[in-house]
């Protein structure tokens, strides 16, 4: 196959350049680079199956030749980052998203859109099944991320019921691994930097709210195995194991041998209180499972953090 990853230079977005590229696809990544690093695809500088472009995907979007797919995961997705990109935040949901479907219906080509668990909001239905809407409020910090992915959700749908374009939507849940920046800001990089350098820990509120973390090979796993099925209403890809947030923070501090405090600072703004996904779906369609434990996850992302200077 011949793919367009937009977001291919992020986190999540490189992780599946890999796996695409790894399984003989040919790669064009498209990415601004405002939250994604060159050095996440040094690795494939070399390789005549990949092509970089810098390019941000509000903008209108050409590729030349076939593409068989589009894989949309251009988005800042942490909240201290869509807090700091308010604007780009809901334009690439929703401009980029618009782009990134009309690249893949002049193409004929298969649409994947990386959404989130975020679009349940703070959930009042516990574990999140799909079928679930949500308790989103679109005014507050969050609002920026939480109704730029419905709103790439509903385009999305409509792309496929209108159009009849070939989609797939995929709910990630809090993903975590090597690659993560650090200064990425969520919490399991947080904690895990912090623990390494020693320094402390920041706990937001009392760290009585839980969430479901999946390890980043597991969630990629999941997204390929959704690419190559023929479902086209969402499902939720992340693990199914709760944890509150000061169940994670000793969990990093053993798996570290750290020393470093807890210290608590306030909880933002409409922070979810819980979140795990019912993952029925997947295991049912995919026959997808996580197999990577928390504790497993976290050395392997303190390891990454311990030998990468960025
Ligand atoms: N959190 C925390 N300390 C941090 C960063 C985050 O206690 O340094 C909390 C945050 O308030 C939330 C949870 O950890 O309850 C997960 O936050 P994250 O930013 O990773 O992603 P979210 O699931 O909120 O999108």
């Amino acid at each position: 196959m011949r793919v367009v990853v937009t977001g291919g230079a992020g986190f999540l977005g490189s992780r599946l350049c890999d796996a695409l590229i790894g399984r003989g696809d040919e790669v064009v990544c498209i990415d601004n680079l405002v939250t994604g690093s060159l050095l996440n695809l040094s690795q494939h500088s070399d390789q005549p199956r990949f092509a970089f472009r810098h390019q941000d995907v509000t903008t209108f979007l050409a590729v030349d030749g076939a593409v068989d797919a589009v894989l949309h995961f251009a988005s800042p997705a942490s909240p201290s980052d869509y807090a700091k990109m308010p604007i780009q935040t809901l334009k690439v949901g929703s401009l980029g998203t618009h782009n990134a479907l009309g690249l893949a219906k002049a193409k004929a080509a298969k649409f994947l859109l990386a959404s989130t668990s975020e679009v349940y909001g703070d959930p009042l239905v516990h574990p999140q099944v799909e079928q679930y809407w949500g308790n989103v409020n679109p005014i507050g910090p969050r609002g920026v991320y939480d109704e730029a992915k419905r709103f790439s959700e509903a385009i999305t749908m409509a792309y496929h019921r209108y159009h009849g374009l070939d989609t797939r939507i995929v709910r990630i849940f809090n993903t975590y691994g090597p690659r993560m920046r650090r200064d990425d800001g969520r919490v399991v990089s947080n904690f895990v930097v912090a623990a390494l350098a020693g320094e402390p820990i920041t706990v937001f509120g009392d760290g009585t709210q839980t969430r479901s973390f999946c390890f980043v090979d597991d969630q990629v796993r999941g997204i390929i195995a959704l690419l190559d099925s023929q479902e086209c209403d969402p499902v939720n890809i992340g693990s199914p194991e709760e944890h509150t947030i000061k169940e994670l923070a000793a969990l990093v501090l053993a798996a570290t041998g750290s020393v470093s405090l807890l210290s608590y600072l306030p909880l933002p703004v409409d922070d979810p209180k819980c979140r795990r996904p019912d993952i029925s779906r997947a295991q049912e369609l995919l026959g997808w499972n996580p197999t990577v434990s928390l504790r497993e996850g976290v050395e392997r992302t303190a390891a990454y953090f311990r030998r990468s200077e960025y």
